[in-house]
């Protein structure tokens, strides 16, 4: 099996999520006690996302380039970024190595097509719910239509991301508040709801949601691993 490297620690809370079902995923795909062959490089979140809360896109595509040169030096075949958010500076990694990188959205938005849905609902931080490059790569790519919540419901939806789950802390009051916001989506004509940051599956699992969830963090990790297997 081939070398998963792992730019994780945004937060670590979802990291682990990422080791376990990477792992998980293995061990169903090839038994006994395989699991996936993987490097781990853990970044320091808060230069992260005190360099977010500036603007400042340029030093975080520098300084994810770095985190995935190193992982390239230390063997890794193929590099993936355990965050959502991030992916906003993926020209940056991409151009800094020679091996593939597995962005988030592919494997969401294929999962998304093969259901036949067509417009669907992002969740994530208000970074990926606004800015262009992500419903960007879900329409360009794959044909989709996203909604995303008003601002209000999305000030909500990025402060518990960064206030509660980065923390580890899960609360049954936030669950409440993302369950509306889904329901208001569906309302909309949302078929599916993309949990469209790494943390959101902590909180809404497929039966706390009004909608069918394609859950980022899951996908990814599960295509990462189905790539380590097949490219061997
Ligand atoms: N893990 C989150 C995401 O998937 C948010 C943390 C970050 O800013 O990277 O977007």
């Amino acid at each position: 099996m081939k070398i998963i490297g792992v730019i994780g620690g945004m937060s670590w809370e979802s990291t682990t999520e990422y080791y376990t079902l990477m792992n998980r995923h293995a061990k169903a795909r090839l038994g006994g006690h395989h699991n996936a062959r993987s490097l781990l490089l853990t970044v320091d979140f808060a230069s992260v996302e005190a360099s977010q809360r500036a603007g400042d896109w340029t030093a975080l595509g520098t300084q994810m380039a770095d985190a995935a040169r190193q992982l390239e030096r230390g063997g890794a075949d193929l590099v993936i970024l355990a965050t959502n958010t991030m992916h906003r500076v993926v020209e940056s990694i991409e151009q800094a190595i020679d091996v593939p990188f597995l962005h988030i959205a592919d494997p969401t938005g294929n999962a998304l097509r093969a259901a036949g849905i067509t417009r669907v609902g992002l969740l994530g931080t208000r970074y990926t719910m606004e800015q262009a490059f992500y419903a960007g790569r879900l329409r360009e790519r794959y044909g989709l239509e996203t909604l995303i919540p008003d601002e209000t419901e999305r000030a909500d939806v990025h402060r518990i991301i960064y206030d509660e789950l980065c923390h580890g802390k899960v609360n049954d009051a936030s669950r409440a508040v993302y369950q509306r916001v889904i329901e208001r989506l569906a309302a909309r004509g949302a078929q599916a709801v993309i949990l469209g940051c790494t943390e959101i599956t902590l909180l809404i699992k497929p039966e706390d949601s009004a909608l069918p969830v394609f859950d980022t963090t899951a996908l990814h990790a599960q295509a990462a691993v189905e790539w380590a297997i097949e490219s061997d």
